[in-house]
């Protein structure tokens, strides 16, 4: 798999795996606007990660884009990254099964990476 030909599509957001910049800068997934982002190649996106990187993409939903990321980056100084309650939010649920909705994103993401 060639990278950046890795990518899969749902109504609000474009995923892309198997990013090279990430895997530089040590990234394992990052949310920017509607795109969802990993590092790694789509069949070795956990999902724990994927679940981690949707739910900053529904905390982006829930308090509007530019809110989100002014919040997230005020957090980051006052708090550190690590105690972000947006990230301490996102690590907490990174746990909970993935709906089957979300389950059929990575799915087709997987899918999508192999053609
Ligand atoms: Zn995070």
């Amino acid at each position: 798999m060639r990278a950046g030909i890795c990518t899969g599509v749902t109504k609000i957001f474009t995923f892309h795996c198997d990013v090279d910049w990430m895997k530089r800068l040590n990234i394992a997934g990052i949310v920017m606007g509607r795109h969802i982002m990993f590092a790694v190649p789509a069949d070795q996106i956990s999902s724990w990660l994927f679940r981690h990187e949707l739910q900053h993409a529904y905390q982006q939903i829930e308090h509007g884009r530019f809110r989100f990321y002014a919040k997230y980056f005020y957090y980051s100084l006052r708090y550190g990254l690590r105690n972000n309650p947006y990230e301490i939010e996102a690590y907490a649920r990174q746990s909970i099964p993935l709906t089957e909705s979300e389950e059929t994103a990575l799915w087709k993401l997987r899918e999508d990476s192999q053609k």
